[in-house]
């Protein structure tokens, strides 16, 4: 059966799936395998986590960082004999710039214009680009294929991908909003009509992906039109570790006072802040939310402080979409975290929403509504990335012929 091979690697893992295409070129609904390479940069630490015909593979991997993870995933493969069924490989490729908004093949002029934009996002690109350069080299004859976060946030208007710097900054150095996540918020977007059973072009929606990167999406109809994240990933919600949204007048004051240069500050505002920064005890919700109920300031500080800044953000999407019909939350916190979802809707009680109880506090990994009877939608819906890069990689090199029923 063919298969689509998915590939994102991070700074320090690599996760992948792989997914079998249906006769009708569609992509199956469940992975026939996927797993996750961590620890790479670690030397003599790296790991290999494989789940296949129901059982979990674990191997500790003999050659440091990405490429020779990636060898041991496709070596692994092989010897299953999964490797000969792979038709195409989709890579995760975080910033596409305002170049790309369509998955796009994999050439050398395609692998230059990534190579570009790693100026725009230089902890997420370069090792993008590492994982596509020794894909190719390893799969040299399959075709492969880049999926960018950016690409969804494509259909922004000015208005809200514009910051009010020189209109010289913007065309000269690409200075604009460009939002992240766009995978899983597009993956969102077409899950709200089959759930509330609406028309896609009726869909009114503010998309919340809360992950250790936390995101908001307006989508009106089926497009983003408004999205949290700008030029990087470290503007706007509190995150695990990211500041999100600050006074740009602190950068001087705070170089000066910490005695660092703006380099070092921005890997602090990345690394040391949010969850993290306020709590003083880590980035890790499950974590957060035990230390907030016993007592912990710092911990209870920075789950309100989140909640607060997500809320208020969300209300704000009232002006791209005139009215907010459905809040849909996703990621590690999104769909895991009730009483994150339970204190975010509080706070947006003024908008009409409220959550039934027991929905929310049901655990559960199926697409769900836990308003409360009468109340406008609110979802969760754990979100599919990579089922989505298998997709979308699908149809860009095997389109369904238009004879097919
Ligand atoms: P990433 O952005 O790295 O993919 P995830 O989407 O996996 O991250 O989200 C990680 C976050 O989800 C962490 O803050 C983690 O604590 C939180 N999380 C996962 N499960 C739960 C849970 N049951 N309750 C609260 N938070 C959770």
């Amino acid at each position: 059966m063919p298969t689509i091979l998915v590939v994102n690697c991070g700074s320090s893992s690599i996760k992948f799936a792989l997914f079998p295409s249906t006769d009708s070129r569609q992509v199956a609904d469940q992975a026939l395998c996927e797993g996750t390479a961590s620890r790479l940069q670690e030397s003599g630490q790296g790991h290999l986590q494989i789940r296949y015909a129901g059982q979990r593979h674990e191997q500790a991997l003999t050659t440091d960082g990405h490429a020779g993870a990636l060898q041991a995933i496709v070596q692994q493969l092989d010897q299953w004999q999964l490797l000969k069924e792979v038709v195409a490989v989709g890579h995760r490729v975080v910033h596409g710039g305002d170049r790309f908004r369509q998955p796009t093949a994999i050439d050398s002029a395609v692998l230059d214009q990534i190579e570009r934009f790693s100026d725009y996002a230089p902890l997420h690109n370069p090792v993008n680009l590492d994982g596509i350069r020794i894909a190719r080299q390893l799969l040299p004859s399959l075709p492969q294929a880049a999926i960018f976060d950016t690409a969804f946030h494509g259909t922004l208007p000015a208005v809200a991908y514009h910051y009010a710097v020189p209109a010289q900054w913007h065309t000269q150095w690409g200075v604009r909003r460009y939002g992240f996540h766009g995978t899983s918020h597009q993956f969102i977007a077409e899950s709200i009509p089959k759930l509330i059973g609406i028309e896609s072009n009726n869909v009114r929606a503010v998309s919340a992906h809360l992950g250790n990167g936390c995101s908001l999406c307006a989508i009106k109809g089926r497009l983003s039109v408004d999205t949290s994240m700008g030029f990087t990933p470290l503007e706007g919600l509190v995150m695990g570790s990211r500041s999100g949204d600050l006074d740009p007048g602190l950068h001087e004051y705070l170089a000066d006072k910490l005695q660092i240069d703006i380099h070092e500050l921005t890997k602090r505002l990345n690394r040391e802040a949010g969850l993290k920064g306020v709590s003083g005890i880590g980035n890790d919700m499950r974590e957060l939310l035990q230390a907030a109920d016993t007592g912990h300031n710092g911990a209870r500080l920075a789950v309100d402080l989140f909640c607060y800044r997500l809320a208020k953000s969300i209300a704000s999407y009232l002006v791209p979409l005139g009215r907010i019909d459905t809040i849909a939350f996703t990621g590690g916190i999104g769909e895991n975290a009730a009483p994150i979802r339970a204190q975010v809707i509080e706070l947006l009680q003024g908008l009409g929403f409220r959550l039934d109880a027991e929905k929310n506090a049901a655990r559960s990994s199926e697409p769900r509504n836990i308003a409360a009877d009468g109340a406008p939608a609110v979802l969760v819906i754990p979100t599919r990335e990579e089922w989505m890069i298998a997709r979308q990689t699908l149809q860009l090199f095997f389109p369904p012929s238009p004879c097919m029923p």
